[in-house]
């Protein structure tokens, strides 16, 4: 059952939480008992050092505290010790940022491969359908992107029967937690510089996480590219935000050298204020915009008139740098992701025939649901894979015994409504035991973990200007939960220690 024991109230002290429950756990002599006492210290510090550092989101129980900053704070969930992860798996996780932010970027410029890729998800999927009228409008006059910016996140779960690491997804919109991720990497080093002799950790072993700082790094780049030193960066985000310091977080550390001010504003508000000059300019009352970072707008929820529509396509319009461009945006989806496991397709956008085999090493099987075998295969076993509609922000996939019943109910309403979804194989990783802490409360669990590595791509014309891997977040779940998203409330935030 998902149902979580406080581990506080429990009077028997229990291992490690991140030795292994399997059999390719940690050797024995890595374990060591952690007491009740010691939990009990770490725990109270993990909470203080949380409050202290700003590793906090806004607690729903809470009314304004998605609108407000600095009212109804609670610590953000997180692991009370980093998760164990192969040191190989990380250096290819790290490895394959570069060529995927690469791949995203040569993908974005075929924009007859996103028309034709998306075109029967189009027909049933509305939400999609908006992004790609937005596209075609694009196309047709010929709109192109000189300066892109990419902040990318694609995640990983390292499979345990395979011990192979395979992507999940590819995020290409509002990749979250570079602010927090960095927050919990230094939470956790510090308890082990305090209690890692008792663990039997070197704190050594936690990677140091800088993606709050590269990310900066690349919109402050761009927006210097940009060449309007009066011009601020946009932030576009949601009426209401519980996770804003992550988003404080990053535009606080904007170097100021670079420029005065960031906005904050919803696609509504960027609908009521904003203009579009003739000359490209986008206005937002009388200030000049040089780059807008979405952290809203991946979710048919942040449309909810056709005012929102309006400001995403004068934005688009715009010669203003987005991040990300409509292009860049559905690169990111999990039909192109489907697409792009075909064979011979990853090709066609690598250079490399290197980059192609790493990239296609950590594809799991992905089928577009016009494929009889992939489709055949999930009714005899759907617990062997995921179902995936066109969406964004966790909750949304459907898994077991649902994959067949939706499989069966698609396909009597014809087949143009499976063209919505794509299937993947599922990946299970190793279950581990693990502390989760949530509002103030110690949970041990039996937990898998999510691996995402941060990447950044900025260039102008031909001249790249920044193509590098940023950082990395790790998140763990109950291992009975299928969904994961932190926000969405199903996993907490983590990091990692190499083995
Ligand atoms: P979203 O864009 O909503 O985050 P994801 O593809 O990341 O969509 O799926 C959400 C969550 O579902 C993931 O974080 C992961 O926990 C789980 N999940 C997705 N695909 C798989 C898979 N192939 N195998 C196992 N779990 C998966
Ligand atoms: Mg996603
Ligand atoms: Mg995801």
């Amino acid at each position: 059952s998902n149902r979580r024991e406080p581990v506080m109230t429990m009077s028997h002290s229990s291992s490690l939480a991140n030795g292994a429950v399997g059999s390719d756990g940690p050797k024995e002599d890595q374990k060591r008992t952690v007491t009740e006492e010691l939990l009990g210290k770490m725990t109270a510090d993990a909470l203080v050092w949380s409050a202290l550092h700003g590793l906090v989101v806004g607690d729903r129980r809470v009314p304004r505290s998605g609108t407000v900053p600095g009212v109804g704070l609670v610590h953000a969930p997180f692991a009370l010790l980093p998760m164990t992860f192969p040191r190989s798996h990380w250096s290819q996780a790290r490895e394959l940022a570069p060529i995927f932010n690469e791949l995203v970027d040569r993908v974005s410029l075929d924009g007859k491969f996103l028309q034709d890729s998306l075109s029967r998800t189009k027909k049933v999927d509305a939400f999609t359908g908006r992004l790609l009228d937005i596209h075609s409008k694009m196309l047709e006059i010929k709109k192109t992107e000189d300066i892109r910016l990419g902040l990318f996140r694609s995640d990983y779960m390292l499979d345990n029967e395979t011990n192979l690491l395979f992507q999940i997804e590819l995020n290409t919109i509002a990749s979250s937690f570079p602010g927090l991720s960095c927050l919990v990497s230094e939470l956790h080093r510090n308890l082990l510089d305090h209690y890692g002799k008792d663990l039997g950790l070197d704190s050594r072993e936690v990677p140091g996480n800088t993606a709050v700082s590269q990310f900066a790094e690349a919109l402050a780049k761009a927006w210097g590219e940009y060449g309007n030193s009066s011009a601020v960066v946009l932030v576009v985000v949601q009426p209401e935000e519980r996770n804003m310091y992550d988003q404080y977080s990053l535009s606080t550390i904007f170097p100021v050298q670079y420029f005065s001010t960031n906005i904050r504003r919803t696609l509504a508000e960027v609908d009521a204020e904003g203009q579009m000059l003739s000359n490209g300019t986008l206005l937002v009352g009388d200030q000049a915009v040089a780059v807008i970072y979405f952290r809203a707008g991946y979710t048919p929820n942040d449309y909810p008139s056709e005012s929102e529509w309006a400001a995403r396509f004068m934005i688009e319009k715009s010669s203003a740098i987005k991040c990300p461009s409509i292009s860049y945006h559905l690169a990111g989806t999990k039909k192109i992701q489907q697409e792009l496991a075909k064979p011979d397709i990853l090709e066609r956008f690598l250079d490399s025939e290197e980059d192609v085999a790493k990239v296609r090493k950590c594809f799991a099987g992905l089928w577009s649901l016009d494929n009889y075998e992939g489709v055949k295969a999930a009714m005899e076993k759907p617990e062997l894979f995921v179902l995936k509609p066109q969406r964004e922000g966790g909750g949304n996939n459907i898994y077991g015994d649902d994959v067949r019943e939706t499989l069966a109910r698609l396909q009597e309403k014809g087949s143009e409504e499976l063209a919505a979804y794509i299937l993947m194989q599922r990946i299970f990783p190793t279950a581990s035991r693990s502390y989760l802490m949530r509002e103030g409360i110690c949970h041990q669990e039996n937990a898998i973990s999510e691996l995402g590595v941060y990447g950044a791509y900025l260039r102008n014309r031909d001249k790249v200007i920044m193509n590098q891997e940023c950082g990395y977040l790790m998140r763990t779940k109950v291992s009975s939960s299928d969904e994961g998203g932190v926000a969405a409330g199903f996993a907490v935030l983590d990091s990692i220690y190499l083995t």
